[in-house]
């Protein structure tokens, strides 16, 4: 399959050429025609499956390739909400790579910066606006945005949306959309909220499923390591002593979890940056800038913060923490194994975890490989560590983390 026979443009084409890609991914070849052709569609895909071009090439073909509005003056005709800044960011740098030969013009609407860009770049007129839902509904409310000429409306990452806590605003966007619309939406798991959502929102849509959430880790190499929380910031130093190790995501489960943990890595002269909501815009950037270009050789993260990270190539993800969503391991691992390379994934689980690594390996259906030779050995013995939980133990699963990473906390973008 090629790009040439989804029928995309040549400014596409040519677009496409300069990236080098050379063949469309298998949610690229199924959603685009069906999109192009005006479709409403469900897609059930992750990140890393190529899922940001199946959305963004039909959007660029299709209002390139329509009349401008008869004054002048652009009006958003299509309204990408994303979750997080990163996210949309992505999203752009994605379109302005896409969109490089068309004549579109994008936003990006996000919070944690100031509005007054924001509010000039509307004012100036755009096509495309790529938005996280928190600034998007500030600026609706002061009559700066906008939404009643959209014909395209893309709901990216939904479940994530709605683990965020986004549901209101989501539906306050929607109402506010002509009803005659297409909608492209995308969820990377199915809980019966998207279904629901699914529903009211998606008109005859196409499904398509790429990559189900638990084939996922099958390409990925796993290991798991057993250790005392004390112990795992000297077993990282130690397993980075391995220069093939060149770059690493880390998970920590708290945002002060990555900054104690950055403290701990610089202290032993390893160089790491963490990246989380409690950091502004810029120093966010700024890490995933040094992250990309090699000058730091660790990103530590939360979760919400790593979601809409764009890495290429990463090779190896490290989980400091084990996530108590299982689906979020699988999110984590995934991060290395984009666009069919393979990648390592290390994790480390405290005896706490224990209930959490549980989880995950019923959902990935398989055992992860226990590294039993290392210097810092659980003090009970892994044996006994790995034996089913206890009820006591058990109860590890429903408490709520101290910090930063409750499942259902509202945030504003
Ligand atoms: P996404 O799932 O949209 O986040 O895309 C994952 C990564 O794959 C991004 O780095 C894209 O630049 C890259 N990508 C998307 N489509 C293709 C393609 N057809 N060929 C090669 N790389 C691609």
């Amino acid at each position: 399959m090629t790009f040439e026979r989804l029928q995309l443009i040549p400014p596409i084409l040519k677009a496409l050429a300069k990236e080098n890609y050379t063949q469309p991914t298998p949610i690229q070849e199924q959603a685009i025609p069906p999109a192009l052709a005006g479709r409403d569609l469900f897609g059930c895909a992750q990140t890393g499956t190529g899922k940001t071009a199946a959305f963004l090439l039909p959007i660029i073909q299709r209002l390139s390739t329509q009349q401008g509005s008869p004054n002048g003056k652009r009006v958003i005709r299509s309204l990408i909400l994303t979750p997080t800044r990163e996210l949309a960011i992505q999203i752009s740098d994605n379109f302005k790579a896409y969109g490089c030969f068309s004549n579109l013009r994008s936003a990006v609407i996000v919070g944690g910066v100031s509005q007054q860009a924001q509010e000039q770049a509307l004012e100036r007129g755009i096509d495309i606006l790529i938005a996280t839902p928190g600034r998007l509904i500030d600026l609706m409310n002061q009559g700066i945005a906008d939404l009643s000429h959209v014909q395209i409306f893309v709901l990216d990452e939904a479940d994530r949306m709605l683990d965020m806590g986004f549901i209101h605003d989501m539906r306050r966007i929607i109402a506010k959309l002509p009803a005659k619309r297409q909608t492209l939406f995308f969820s990377a798991t199915m809980p019966p909220e998207i279904t629901s959502l699914v529903d009211s929102l998606l008109m005859n849509p196409m499904r398509i499923e790429v990559t189900p959430v638990s084939s996922t880790a099958e390409r990925i190499k796993q290991t798991l390591y057993y250790v005392d929380k004390p112990n795992k910031l000297p077993l990282l130093i130690d397993l980075l002593q391995d220069k093939s190790i060149v770059s690493a995501l880390v998970f920590t489960r708290t945002k002060h979890g990555a900054d104690r943990l950055v403290r701990g890595l610089t202290k032993a002269k390893i160089t790491a940056q963490a990246i989380h909501g409690d950091k502004s815009q810029n120093a966010r950037q700024a890490a995933l800038n040094n992250f990309k270009s090699g000058a730091t050789r660790l990103l530590v993260a939360t979760d919400i913060a790593a979601r809409g990270i764009d890495i290429d190539e990463l090779s190896h993800v490290i989980n400091y923490n084990l996530p108590n969503i299982s689906e979020t391991y699988v999110h984590r691992i995934g991060r290395t194994g984009r666009a069919g390379l393979s990648g390592i994934a290390i994790s480390f689980c405290e005896h706490e975890e224990i209930p959490y690594l549980k989880d995950i390996e019923k959902l990935i259906k398989q055992k992860i490989p226990v590294i039993r030779d290392h210097p810092y050995p659980m003090t009970i013995s892994a044996e006994t560590a790995a034996a089913p939980p206890t009820p006591s133990e058990a109860s590890v699963r429903g408490a709520s983390p101290k910090e930063g990473g409750g499942r259902r906390r509202r945030r504003r973008s």
